[in-house]
């Protein structure tokens, strides 16, 4: 299904990663099973093999060559959707602890499905960011969040610094040139630190990822509940 696995590997290769046919058989898995479950739940506008390779996987894995995470690191994916950028991550790099988080369960309930085929462990929760954030278990408990296409950056650093551990990050996968550097001052109410920007192309297209250090303890006032963070932005 996806292009073969000589090319796969030159396309990843052509990005500085390595992939190895272990990972391609997964990443194939992984394509076909979400397109036959796109057909009943919504879950991707990509269904071309190729688009999918490109703009899902290889984009996901692309977090791993512009923030550095360490062995084991414990991360959350805020806003997971059909697993992006997390189950790529956990595809090229098995050592990492993964947490899915959607508000969507039929979203979870295919997540839980795909990982089973892919014999890849991962912990799986149902639930909105601005509640779990508030919940001891998983209140600075993560390495890294992460968060690609989910909201813009001050929204999503309320819904993601609480769950990053003192020393970690959050790091969200953006559009080209969207305005990052205008949350500075929610990010640093939340406990981040200065925001790095990366900008850097995909086949021609432009994408930026801006990472944040938690360098404080988040206030227990975050995340406040949605209606506030929608209609008074930090
Ligand atoms: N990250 C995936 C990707 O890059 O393809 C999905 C992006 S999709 C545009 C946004 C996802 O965030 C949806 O699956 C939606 O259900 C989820 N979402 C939006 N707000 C959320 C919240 N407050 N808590 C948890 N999930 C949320």
């Amino acid at each position: 299904m996806l292009p073969e696995f000589e090319l796969c590997c030159d396309l990843f290769e052509g990005y500085g990663k390595k992939l190895i046919d272990e990972q391609y058989q997964k990443f194939n898995t992984y394509a076909e099973f979400l397109v036959e479950y796109n057909n009943k739940v919504n879950l991707t506008a990509i269904t071309d093999p190729e688009q999918i390779l490109i703009k899902h996987f290889l984009d996901s894995c692309l977090l791993l060559k512009h923030l550095e995470i360490a062995e084991n690191s414990a991360i959350i994916d805020v806003g997971t959707g059909a697993g992006f950028p997390s189950v790529p991550l956990k595809i090229i790099r098995p050592d990492l602890k993964i947490t899915l988080l959607d508000s969507l369960d039929k979203r979870i309930t295919f997540l839980e499905q795909l990982c089973d085929k892919l014999e890849i462990e991962a912990e799986f929760i149902h639930g909105r960011a601005e509640d779990i954030g508030k919940k001891p278990e998983y209140r600075e408990k993560f390495d890294v969040a992460s968060a690609r296409a989910v909201a813009n950056m001050s929204v999503l650093s309320e819904l993601c610094l609480p769950f990053v551990r003192v020393g970690g990050y959050f790091a969200a996968m953006k559009g080209p040139g969207e305005d990052v550097l205008s949350s500075s001052s929610a990010v640093e109410k939340l406990g981040g630190g200065e925001i790095f920007v990366v900008d850097y192309t995909l086949e021609g297209d432009g994408r930026r990822i801006a990472a944040v250090k938690k360098i404080s303890q988040t206030s227990t006032r975050y995340p406040r509940n949605w209606s506030q963070i929608k209609k008074k932005p930090l």
